[in-house]
């Protein structure tokens, strides 16, 4: 395998100093990943975009810094960009309101029919380049669900499609990308649902092929056919759970790596998202290392997960990712997107109460605790695995 690496989401409440990142290089090497990805949105102090640093946001030359610790480490450094949806960091920053695709409330996604924000995009990708040093730009490009919604993009969207909108945009970034002699990464999911739009991206992109449920038998090779090269992307499953599912996220893991041996992709990249709410970064952080382990010598999951973080550790992650999802409906997966999003994003304590009568459980509420006692036991007294756990006695006692 080429490229084995995984993604750091530092745009979403996560604000590590400069010595933390070195340290994740060196640990991200001796777990046998060769290239660490950093998801920036608008944490990043693009020089272009002065309004949008907000304190403690990663800058320029923390970012050389770390590519020199990464030269050494034998760790690619690589820049993970949104610029067209998930742009709601930038909208939301005072003086960026004018980005978004039409009016309507909550809309995440820059128009890409206006010039001045296609100039803005290129300008992070520019102001990324200039820091970042490895070859890979990743342009972002998922879930851009609001294509053609403000009349100047609906307008053309009646004549190119809104597979021209994206196509139109992202040729543009891809070729700007190429032009400096890099070569630009793109996410798999719009691409493979308007199939057309692949006709307007160069072929040196690489496509970052994401499924976190599973794997797909046909994408990969769809875009391999198409002639570009795919990098396999599971995810490790804390962004919809009450801490991180661990039976879905080996099994999707494993998956993964094994498809992107058939597949003839460059590689796998492990996704991490939204280390907020019940998911503290450095409570999952051992899960992300032991798939290093797993994905680049084949370890067996129990082992590296303990050898990652601890045998007290290992136990209390059994416990609540696997045993306690299995016990509560309400903690099990597929449930926790509700309370995740009451709790953790709508801040609504009151929905979630609500939400929690709504599911109807027949469940022993003594088995859990019992399974939330056992994991505390051993537990270090500053464990960030203590926090999540409390959820577990919050279940059973509802
Ligand atoms: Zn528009």
């Amino acid at each position: 395998m080429n490229f084995i690496g995984w993604t750091y989401d530092i745009a979403r409440e996560q604000s590590p100093g400069e010595d933390r990142l070195h340290d994740l290089v060196w640990r991200s090497s001796d777990a046998g990943y060769g290239a660490m990805g950093l998801y920036l949105e608008h944490r990043f102090a693009y020089p272009s975009v002065p309004w949008a640093a907000a304190p403690g946001c990663l800058t320029q030359k923390a970012v050389r810094r770390l590519g020199e610790t990464g030269r050494q480490a034998g760790v690619r450094l690589i820049p993970f960009l949104n610029t067209l949806g998930h742009m709601e960091g930038f909208i939301r920053s005072e003086g960026g309101a004018w980005l978004a695709e039409g009016t309507r409330e909550g809309v995440l996604q820059l128009c890409p029919s206006r010039e001045d924000c296609v100039s803005f995009a290129l300008n992070l990708v520019d102001d990324a380049m200039d820091a970042f040093g490895d070859e890979w730009v990743h342009l972002g490009g998922d879930e851009a669900y609001q294509l053609g919604e403000c009349p100047r993009c609906a307008e053309r969207a009646e004549s190119i499609g809104k597979e021209g909108l994206y196509a139109e945009f992202f040729g543009r970034l891809c070729r700007h990308v190429i032009e400096r002699g890099r070569r630009p990464c793109l996410w798999g999911d719009m691409l493979i649902r308007f199939p057309a739009a692949m006709e307007g991206i160069p072929r040196e992109t690489v496509i970052f092929d994401w499924h976190y449920e599973g794997v797909s038998p046909v994408t990969a090779p769809m875009f391999r056919k198409r002639g570009f090269d795919v990098v396999s992307c599971p995810a490790i499953r804390s962004y919809d759970s009450g801490w991180c599912f661990l039976d879905e996220t080996r099994r999707v893991i494993d998956a993964h790596a094994e498809e992107a041996g058939r597949s003839g992709a460059e590689g796998v990249c492990v996704c991490s998202w939204e280390f907020f709410g019940f998911s503290p970064f450095s409570s999952v952080l051992p899960v992300i290392m032991a798939a290093g382990r797993r994905i680049s010598g084949g370890a067996d999951w129990a082992a590296a997960l303990e050898e990652e973080g601890g045998a007290a550790w290992a136990r209390a992650a059994e416990a609540l990712g696997s045993r306690i999802p299995g016990m509560s409906k309400f903690l099990a997966p597929g449930a926790m997107r509700s309370l995740r999003g009451r709790l953790a994003l709508r801040s609504d304590p009151f929905g979630l109460w609500r939400d929690w009568r709504r599911v109807n459980t027949e469940e022993e509420p003594f088995e859990i605790l019992d399974a939330c006692e056992e994991a505390l036991r051993d537990l270090e007294e500053e464990s960030p695995l203590r926090f999540p756990l409390g959820f577990g006695w919050i279940a059973a006692w509802r």
